[in-house]
């Protein structure tokens, strides 16, 4: 048997190969609120309530003491009044998955139920509607990644369930029309969802916006990761309700079996009460006003990054991106060798030591495409790394400049035909025959050629490849 400290030396070994989860290389996924007496306090709660099972808020007292206070400061927050009640769920995700189990479970519908919403919203709402048996209606967007709210409201008809906004959408940062579609949603007896996680605790804080949260009339929902913008650990988001009535549809309960009675505010069963703990400890300890000065910060680094892409030939940022990320696309204005592929851009701009996310094209279902773009998330410590960011951002693109996007389709010739579901061990075959998923089920250094691949590939047949690359890297060797 390993000791103790040789079993966490092994771990410290892994977790250098991680991407770095502090210091600001890495633009999307982590958080850095930049202030390393926060993270300390946010493990001490941690630790505090390890032990606790946070399944039962009637034994564990301490869970119901600090998921109200949460609940409490997020409603304050974002506009909501004593009709507003909430949860602490394990994060946007699950808070997705809720608002839409509740729209589901209180609809009046004899149809089945739709979910309406732009094809930008979150891929959460795809699985929520997978589910949870929901129709998926998606609604094509401008090439600037807005949706015209008359778009929405034209298909709002008596089997739509949920109606879904986002302020602003993961990826290209668009602010949907959130009081036009919540005015003609509440006219209709539609629920309606805010999805502000990624910006709900940021948002209150940037300049010039429209209303886009509780003080909305129609809004009935809205999601806010604290585990992204609330500084907290992974595993933490809030999803509010507008009435009481609607949001007891979010709870399972149970008594017919011979087991404890099982009432469930979220998903899980037992579960942690750390990132609970952890959340709770970080917006105390940050209130309203620390909040605030975070948020300048990424507004602040944000302009200046928009600043910065404007002065690169060949690239431009999509659209006019709202709160603290954006999508980079390439310049097609110009001439072939002016422009920067965003997704080469993005490998190269690797190799200099910063990770941006790349982002695939999308045909919409209208036949419009929606260009491949690179994301980028702007933290409270991308003002500490700007000028270096900016030197990598820059040099990368003179490096790929006139190098077109990959052309996929030698490969995908190479394809035996592709009918019906794949078994395992066809999926990880063509893999390797791809070049991806080698032998240790290793990801390629540059990523560019995989989206290329995904991007061309049939749907279902990208889906299963990407679940068999991602399978086999956990399996045992
Ligand atoms: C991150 C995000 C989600 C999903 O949240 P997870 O915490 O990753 O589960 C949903 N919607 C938006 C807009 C997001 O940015």
């Amino acid at each position: 048997m390993p000791t103790h400290s040789e079993i966490l030396a092994r771990l410290s070994a892994l977790r250098e190969a991680d991407a770095p989860t502090h210091g600001g290389h890495v633009l999307s996924y982590v958080y850095d609120s930049g202030l390393a007496e926060l993270d300390e306090l946010a493990a001490q709660a941690m630790r505090l309530v390890q032990p606790v099972n946070g399944l039962d808020p009637t034994t564990f007292t301490s869970v119901a003491v600090m998921e109200r206070e949460v609940i409490g400061f997020a409603r304050h927050l974002l506009g909501g009044d004593d009709d507003v009640v909430g949860s602490v769920t394990t994060g946007g995700t699950e808070s997705c998955l809720l608002a839409v189990k509740t729209a589901r479970d209180t609809y009046a519908g004899s149809a089945p139920p739709r979910l309406l919403a732009p094809v930008t919203v979150h891929a959460a709402f795809q699985k929520a509607a997978h589910y949870f048996g929901l129709v998926l209606d998606l609604v094509p967007v401008r090439s600037d990644g807005t949706v015209a709210a008359a778009d929405l409201v034209a298909r709002m008809g008596p089997d739509v369930a949920l109606v879904v906004v986002s302020a602003p959408s993961y990826p290209q940062a668009a602010l949907d029309p959130v009081a036009e579609v919540a005015a003609a949603a509440l006219a209709r007896g539609i629920a309606c969802h805010v999805d502000a996680c990624i910006g709900g605790w940021v948002l209150p804080f940037w300049s010039d916006l429209p209303a886009w949260d509780l003080r909305v009339p129609g809004v009935t929902s809205l999601s806010a990761d604290l585990h992204k913008f609330g500084y907290a650990p992974k595993g933490a988001s809030v999803l509010l309700q507008r009435g009481r009535d609607r949001q007891r549809a979010q709870y399972f309960a149970t008594t017919r079996w011979p087991g404890y009675p099982v009432v469930n505010s979220t998903m899980l069963g037992s579960k942690s009460a750390a990132p609970l703990a952890a959340a709770w400890a970080i917006t105390q300890a940050l209130g309203v006003d620390g909040l605030r000065a975070l948020a300048e910060s990424c507004e602040r680094s944000t302009l200046a990054l928009r600043g910065v892409i404007k002065t690169i030939p060949g690239l431009r940022v999509v659209g006019a991106p709202v709160g603290p990320l954006l999508a980079v696309a390439t310049d097609d204005s110009l001439l072939p060798e002016q422009r920067v592929d965003p997704h080469h851009w993005a490998d190269q701009v690797r190799t200099h030591g910063f990770l941006l996310q790349l982002q695939p094209g999308l045909t919409q279902g209208d036949g419009t495409h929606l260009p491949h773009t690179t994301h980028l998330t702007i933290t409270p410590v991308t003002e500490g790394v700007l000028p270096a960011l900016t030197e990598a951002l820059q040099a990368a693109a003179d490096e790929v400049r006139g190098v077109p996007q990959l052309d996929i389709q030698p490969l995908l010739g190479g394809l035996p035909p592709l009918g019906g579901p794949l078994d395992s061990d066809t999926a990880f075959a063509l893999l390797q025959g791809l070049g991806v998923g080698g032998a240790e089920g290793a990801l390629p250094d540059r990523m560019a050629p995989l989206l290329a691949l995904m991007e061309a590939l049939p749907a279902p047949v990208a889906e299963r490849l990407l679940t068999e690359l991602l399978a086999r890297i956990v399996e045992p060797m």
